[in-house]
């Protein structure tokens, strides 16, 4: 069996002062195996970028353990992730790019930047910039741009690109997709559908279980902080076991031809607050 790239084990993340604490995670579990695309599904709030930002080390876990490629960075401290962001071996897209990327920085900037940091000289960097460019199909007249001078997509494609320079073994990406018009959507998503098959593994985390779908080997469904349901996309789509998860199935009217009627839905949403 080959080792995961990512192993989460009973994390837990609080927010909060001591007094008023709120717990965000309650001991989420999941693996993610080299190549693998995971999706992770849940509504506004249930922690899913609190799972992006704990794997990334951005907040501080509770309880539980995160191990990526082998190396346990749970306790690391900021010089332990900055020795582990320059080996390259994780990167990240959030939903909203200029978050992703420095605004004073050219796209060509951007994108040479973690190439130079771990050691490429810079006609190979130069070269692999362009490679990547094409690879989220962009053009080259664009490397010379500034984040603000181009459109929403163009800056989340290059924001893609950016995290895959480096060829790392994952990529978390949260609600990638949310922020674009639909023609952008369905470009993006094609684009990491591609990715899917050159071998990096990604973590796809969307509120969409419809963007998710096409493009997560298997699917894990977030629910108030507790991971309720992991599948394969297939069977999580077709025979969804937890009330929540039918929810969102029914609730997805482009997935299934019959899409849960309101009364159903009333059901499944009673029974969850029972
Ligand atoms: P999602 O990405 O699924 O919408 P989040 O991980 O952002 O969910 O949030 C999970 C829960 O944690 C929510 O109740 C949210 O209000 C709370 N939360 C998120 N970030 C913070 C923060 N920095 N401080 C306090 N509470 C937070
Ligand atoms: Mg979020």
């Amino acid at each position: 069996m080959t080792a995961a790239v990512l192993e989460v084990s009973g994390l837990t993340v609080h927010y909060g002062t001591r007094r008023r604490r709120r717990r965000a995670l309650d001991g989420v579990s999941l693996s993610v195996a080299p190549g693998e695309t995971v999706g992770v599904i849940g509504e506004t709030g249930s922690g899913k970028s609190t799972l992006a930002r704990a794997v990334l080390g951005l907040v501080p876990a509770s309880g539980g353990s995160v191990v990526v490629d082998g190396e346990d960075v749970t306790g690391h401290n900021e010089r332990q992730w900055r020795a582990l962001r320059r080996r390259g071996v994780v990167q990240y897209v959030f939903q909203d790019p200029l978050r992703s990327l420095d605004p004073d920085l050219t796209v060509e900037e951007s994108l040479v930047e973690p190439l130079l940091v771990r050691g490429d000289p810079r006609e190979e960097a130069a070269r692999r910039v362009r490679e990547f460019l094409g690879r989220v199909r962009l053009g080259e007249e664009l490397l010379a741009r500034l984040p603000g001078e181009l459109s929403g997509g163009q800056r989340q494609r290059v924001a893609v690109a950016r995290a895959l320079v480096t060829e790392p073994r994952l990529v978390i990406l949260d609600e990638p997709v949310s922020a674009l018009d639909s023609a952008n959507r369905v470009q993006v998503l094609d684009i990491l559908k591609e990715l899917r098959d050159s071998g990096v593994a990604l973590v796809f985390i969307s509120h969409d279980l419809g963007s998710v779908a096409g493009t997560a080997d298997r699917i894990a469904v977030l629910y108030r902080g507790e991971l309720v349901e992991t599948g394969t996309a297939a069977d999580v789509v077709n025979r969804p076991g937890h009330p929540y998860t039918r929810l969102l199935v029914g609730s997805a009217p482009t997935l299934r031809g019959a899409p849960a009627d309101r009364a159903e839905r009333a059901r499944l949403r009673a029974m969850l607050d029972a």
